[in-house]
């Protein structure tokens, strides 16, 4: 899919040479000739980038970028400032507004696409954790990262062997983070492969090639999310195309105004801290939110997501759903003969066999205490009825070690099945496999029973 971008400039003009030029390179384009009418585009088609105009009657660009970025709907969306050719002053207050990068007027196309392909990329990565994170909403565990974070603190590496300019970044770094010098590219590599917030990677050094470590870097999985400046000689647009292209995730002119390497440090270290705590969130937040501590198996809540919609396919003629409820003969005996400890013991071997005999399609799941819920996608009864049985067999023909081993114990276990007819919900389908798990109680345990078909 291409990238979609917002372009406003009130000058209808500048509006469709953009369009024309990003047209050419298979961007989709929209336009706003106002901040109003761009505050709006960007809530209602999501764009990939904003190429944002500051000179505009009524709002104007900085107030624009401001607002985009107090808003919670827009604020992870890449705006490009464009300014004039002399506009320091601008580029340092659209930076502070929150733009992730600025052009400048008249365009160098190259530079412009480089550009707007190097924040696409960015942007689909962070789309990417977003979306994980919104589907983990839906389970209901993780709780919303805020895009606010402060851009401060970071760990800096500058990797430039020529001293004075090196020295240079970092005095003034020092203030509002931690940078350290790495003269040496070969320690450069093994020094990224730790935490750091951002490298500030000078294109050319006396001893080695700046690009071929942007290169190294972005090629190795633990440094490719590290966000990394390069520092270019403003005449050499060849490098500094080449490093967008290679990753880079910024380009300063030298020499270095270090007002603006400030304000794009901290933005780039402000999205590292952001990417950073979506990515723990989803991975801590959706372990625990499908998996039961005890028996590292499914829980309850992750069944109860997963089993909706299988039961209304087959609901609906799809294929059918067959789901096994499993139950620990006289657990309870198990505690209060052997304590609490042997108990969660059974447990853990339990869901140990039972992982063992159901198929990678299969979930098995803790219900609660114990009792255990496998479901069984795309599969009739007779079938479930068979894994059931090997389920049983298994458990029962062989004791189960306790006390790390010291022991054994003799475990049997109880099987309702039920498989899903016409017009069943989730709660129907396990009402009947809870009905048959009863009968097998009832008719003496250590059975299966599959209730009468309907
Ligand atoms: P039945 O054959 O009818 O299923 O009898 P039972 O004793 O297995 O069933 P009952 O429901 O009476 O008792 C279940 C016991 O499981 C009671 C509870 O203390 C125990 N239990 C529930 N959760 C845990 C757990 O996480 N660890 C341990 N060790 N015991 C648990
Ligand atoms: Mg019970
Ligand atoms: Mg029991």
């Amino acid at each position: 899919m291409s990238a979609k971008i917002l372009v406003v400039d009130d000058i209808e003009a500048n509006v469709r040479l953009l369009d024309a030029k990003l047209s050419a390179e298979y961007y989709d384009v929209v336009s706003a000739t106002s901040g109003l009418a761009a505050l709006d585009m960007a809530k209602r088609e999501q764009p990939d980038v904003i190429l944002l105009d500051i000179m505009m009657p009524g709002m104007d660009g900085f107030e624009v970028c401001q607002r985009l970025k107090a808003d919670s709907t827009t604020r992870h969306i890449p705006v490009v400032m464009v300014t004039a050719l002399d506009g320091r002053e601008d580029r340092l207050r659209g930076l502070d507004a929150g733009a992730d990068d600025f052009i400048t007027k008249p365009f160098d196309e190259a530079i412009l696409m480089a550009r707007v392909k190097a924040l696409t990329r960015l942007k689909q990565v962070t789309d990417e954790l977003r979306q994980r994170e919104a589907e983990g909403h839906k389970i209901g565990v993780i709780e919303t990262v805020s895009a606010r974070s402060e851009g401060n603190g970071g760990r800096i590496m500058i990797v430039d062997d020529r001293t004075r300019q090196a020295e240079h970044m970092l005095r003034h770094l020092s203030d509002d983070h931690r940078p350290f010098i790495e003269p040496d590219a070969e320690a450069a590599r093994t020094a990224a492969k730790g935490p750091l917030d951002l490298v500030i990677i000078n294109a050319v050094n006396s001893e080695f090639d700046g690009l071929r470590l942007l290169a190294n870097l972005r090629s190795d999985p633990t440094s490719r999310a590290v966000p990394i400046l390069v520092v270019v000689d403003p005449d050499d647009r060849q490098r500094m195309i080449k490093a967008l292209e290679l990753g880079a995730n910024d380009i300063v002119a030298r020499p270095v105004d270090t007002s603006e390497l400030l304000v794009r440090a901290r933005t780039q270290v402000r999205r590292k801290r952001y990417a950073d705590a979506l990515k723990q969130n989803l991975d801590q937040g959706l372990e625990k939110a499908v998996t039961d501590q005890l028996t590292g198996l499914f829980n309850r809540r992750y069944m109860d997501t997963q089993l909706k919609p299988l039961v209304r396919r087959a609901a609906e003629g799809g294929p059918s759903v067959s789901a096994l409820i499993l139950d620990i003969d006289h657990f309870k005996q198990v505690n209060d003969t052997y304590g609490h400890d042997v108990g969660d013991e059974v447990l853990q071997e339990f869901a140990l066999r039972l992982a063992a005999n159901v198929r990678a399609m299969d979930m098995a799941c803790r219900m609660g205490g114990e009792e255990f819920v496998i479901i069984m996608p795309e599969t009739e009864a007779p079938f479930a009825y068979s894994v059931a049985e090997r389920i049983r067999l298994h458990v029962g023909g062989t004791s189960f070690p306790i006390r790390g081993g010291q022991g054994r114990l003799h475990v049997t276990i109880s099987i309702g099945i039920a498989t899903t007819q016409r017009g069943d919900t989730p709660e129907s389908l396990l009402k009947r496999a809870d009905e048959a798990l009863y009968r097998a109680k009832a008719e003496g345990r250590n059975r299966v029973v599959v209730p009468p078909a309907a």
